[in-house]
């Protein structure tokens, strides 16, 4: 992996913020896109828009293949059977959402149970609350260890046979630990639950085995892969998915419709309603393309080291907290200045080109888990280099020196 290559098909990381280099280290929150990627959604808008599915012109025809096609590539990344269980979302929250809605529904009685942490994002733990609500199930959190990580044995004791789903992150958009996934399937298989994976922090970084870790969902964003907003996928074994009622009603995803009853294809397709996300799908597509061209195994190689390395150095910092275990990190690291508020550390940061992220990421549970309203969190991905973790390093050293200077 040459980083200098990969850097050079950015073009937004050419630019300089308040006069300094910039130095993006917020891809947690949402990655660059490559030119690969902004190539190919202008390539579909100049020469094969149309809608997908209902045309039999070529314009239709071309945009139907290329949106089919970025399904392949999608079942093809995370290795599912066929590529009829890639369900194209919004993105995770919608993916989550969906499987949240109807199959608790499918599943759940009143009195069931559906087993997640207080680790989760918001969007991993709004939907199951609403769901639970609503089915009557009881929500129940496998508790958390003073570093905000949870262990085999608790998920053990939390998980049994009322338990119908249990849902956690692959990886932690706080802590950047790597949860023991695989096992957890097996213990929610062992009591007959289904698992879902949050993977939008993994399958940026990690080469991800739907198969290998035998797991029922898992999804991802778009977005966070250097592919276009507005792009997800729901990863579902398709007997599972199969078991669900689609969530949205309408144009698409019918099969037959009559004025009192109608009828819907397939999954994949069903879910689907109304014109889907082509130019979105396309482009994930596209960035699938770039990344494997690259190689998950090279980029995740390269992650882990960046961001050892800035962990390392943060380590170094009088006064600094990290937060989450020491090892399994993959991809971030969270932190926070003694007596200075997250939200001016990422100021000060940004006047130097530094883009990090403040606030509670979505994870208000875990803050409080953790007495903090707030962190930093700095974020790395492929095109990431060890001169920016220094130029971080640089620029928590002024900011430092500026608090200081105040007192
Ligand atoms: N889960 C995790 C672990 C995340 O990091 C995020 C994005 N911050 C989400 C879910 C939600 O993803 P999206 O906003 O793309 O739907």
């Amino acid at each position: 992996m040459n980083i200098s290559d990969v850097r050079a098909q950015f073009p937004i990381l050419k630019q300089k913020v308040h006069g300094q280099p910039l130095v993006y280290l917020d891809s947690a929150a949402s990655a660059q896109k490559p030119v690969q990627v902004i190539e190919a959604l202008k390539h579909y808008y100049e020469n094969d828009n149309a809608n997908v599915h209902r045309g039999v012109h070529t314009l239709g025809a071309r945009a139907t293949d290329a949106y089919e096609g970025a399904r392949v590539k999608a079942a093809r990344f995370i290795h599912a059977k066929s590529e009829r269980e890639i369900v194209f979302t919004r993105g995770t929250t919608s993916a989550i959402n969906l499987v949240a809605y109807s199959y608790t529904r499918a599943v759940c009685q009143e009195g069931d149970e559906i087993v997640i942490s207080a680790m989760e994002h918001h969007s991993n733990l709004l939907p199951w609350q609403q769901a639970a609500k609503a089915v009557g199930a009881q929500l129940k959190y496998i508790p958390l260890q003073p570093d905000g990580t949870f262990t085999l044995e608790d998920a053990e004791r939390t998980i049994t046979s009322r338990t119908k789903i249990v849902a956690t992150s692959h990886i932690s958009n706080v802590l950047g630990v790597a949860n023991p996934v695989k096992q957890l399937a097996a213990i929610a298989h062992k009591h007959g639950a289904a698992i879902l994976i949050d993977g939008a922090q993994s399958a940026p970084h990690i080469k991800v085995d739907v198969q290998e870790l035998d797991c029922d969902f898992y999804t991802f964003s778009g977005h966070k892969m250097c592919a276009p907003t507005g792009i997800g996928v729901l990863y579902g074994k398709k007997a599972l998915l199969d078991r669900m009622e689609p969530a949205e009603f309408g144009g698409e995803m019918i099969d037959h419709v009559d004025l009192h009853h109608s009828s819907w294809k397939e999954a994949p397709w069903k879910f689907e309603g109304g014109t889907p996300i082509i130019a979105g799908a396309i482009g994930l597509g596209a960035a699938i393309d770039f990344l494997e061209e690259i190689g998950m195994d090279n980029i995740a190689e390269h992650d882990r080291k960046l961001t050892a390395y800035a962990v390392e150095r943060l380590n170094r910092v009088d006064g600094l907290t990290i937060y989450g275990p020491e090892d399994r990190r993959m991809g971030l690291v969270t932190f926070n200045l003694n007596d200075v508020h997250p939200h001016d550390v990422a100021t000060v940061l940004d006047n130097y080109g530094v883009a990090v992220r403040a606030g509670h990421h979505c994870c208000q549970p875990l803050m409080r888990h953790f007495q903090a309203a707030a962190t930093a969190r700095a974020s790395f991905y492929l095109y990431n280099t060890e001169e920016d973790i220094d130029r971080l390093m640089f620029a928590l050293h002024k900011t430092i020196q500026y608090f200081d200077d105040q007192e």
